[in-house]
């Protein structure tokens, strides 16, 4: 019986180690709030990556028939730049990384990747190249220093660390009594928005893609986190092709192309000067912004003078 038990044993340990498996790919879909419908096609070659140009050229799409989310949207990430997608709730954005990610095909049109439509390549590939910061990142239950290293499961300590200092997280995780070996996740400890996010930061430092496409927090941030979290993407952001995804707009004044997204067509485009100057969209949602962080900044006055 003892000689049975052993291998059992062993065996359950490696049923919950696949079971983490699957947990970690299930969290990924459930996060992203996508099923996996999308299949390589037969004798899908693997994505060559060479500069990370990426080009969305006439795309079309919707999730219901009925209803079109984007109508013939076209526009250029040129290699090493950065280009943010802005817009009014519902107008699409997110869809947009979705679509990058090949999480659903286009209808109409294409994405690609240095010339190569998504649909074409391997998804295993494509996924591979592209590092994703999400608006909100579920950490597994493990220490913190596994969380960033699964961005590269080769990372020495050092390159962990290293990571987590560049995402403005290092102090933070060093301030915990038990460091870089705390549990976090649902069963361990708690982290706000903003620290769980400059953790997936970190780890997309780790994993160092060619492609960036960060889907930036929807919900308000206090201004210091803020900052922090600018300044870890920035860094992250420098050299790389980089799409942002944002409900904010304090993110993309420095983004060399600003896409105004609308009733899924696009609005409005320019750099964030050459769009105030067309006084249109833009720039009013830019005025309502600026107004709604003058008045929090006047509550907090008064809540503080209390
Ligand atoms: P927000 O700024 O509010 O996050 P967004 O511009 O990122 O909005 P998307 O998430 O791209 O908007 O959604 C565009 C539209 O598509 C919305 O009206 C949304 O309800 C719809 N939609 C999003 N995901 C799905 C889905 N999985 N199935 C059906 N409709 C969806």
């Amino acid at each position: 019986l003892m000689q049975l038990s052993v291998p059992l044993n062993f065996i359950g340990f490696v049923y919950r180690e696949i079971r983490q498996g699957l947990t970690d790919i299930e969290q990924m879909f459930e996060l992203l709030d996508v099923k996996a419908e999308v299949v390589d096609k037969p004798g899908a070659v693997d994505l060559k990556i060479q500069n990370g140009e990426i080009e969305f050229d006439n795309v079309h799409f919707a999730y219901d028939p009925q209803r079109p989310i984007l109508k013939g949207i076209s526009f250029k990430v040129p290699a090493g730049k950065t280009i943010a997608v802005v817009g009014p709730s519902g107008a699409g954005k997110s869809t947009i990384s979705r679509l990058l990610y090949r999480f659903y095909d286009v209808q109409g049109g294409s994405v690609k990747i240095d010339g190569q439509d998504v649909r074409d390549v391997t998804q295993t590939s494509l996924r591979a190249v592209i590092g994703m910061v999400p608006q909100d990142t579920v950490l597994f239950n493990d220490t913190i220093a596994y969380n960033i290293r699964y961005g590269r499961p080769s990372a020495t300590e050092a390159e962990v660390e290293q990571a987590a200092e560049i995402a403005q997280v290092g102090n933070f995780i060093r301030s915990l009594p038990e460091g870089f070996k705390t549990m976090v996740g649902e069963r361990g400890l708690k982290l706000s928005g903003g620290e769980k996010q400059r953790v997936a930061i970190a780890r997309t430092i780790l994993k160092s893609p060619p492609i960036l496409m960060l889907d930036e927090a929807t919900s308000a941030l206090d201004t210091g986190t803020e900052q922090e979290i600018q300044a870890a993407l920035d860094e992250v952001a420098k050299n790389r092709t980089t799409l942002i995804i944002a409900h904010r707009l304090s993110t993309v004044i420095n983004a060399d192309e600003i896409i105004v997204l609308k009733d899924g067509e696009i609005a409005e485009r320019g750099t964030h000067a050459e769009l105030l100057e067309q006084k249109g969209l833009y720039e009013r949602m830019w005025n309502r912004q600026r107004e709604a962080v003058q008045a929090e900044a006047k509550l907090k006055e008064v809540r503080e003078s209390d």
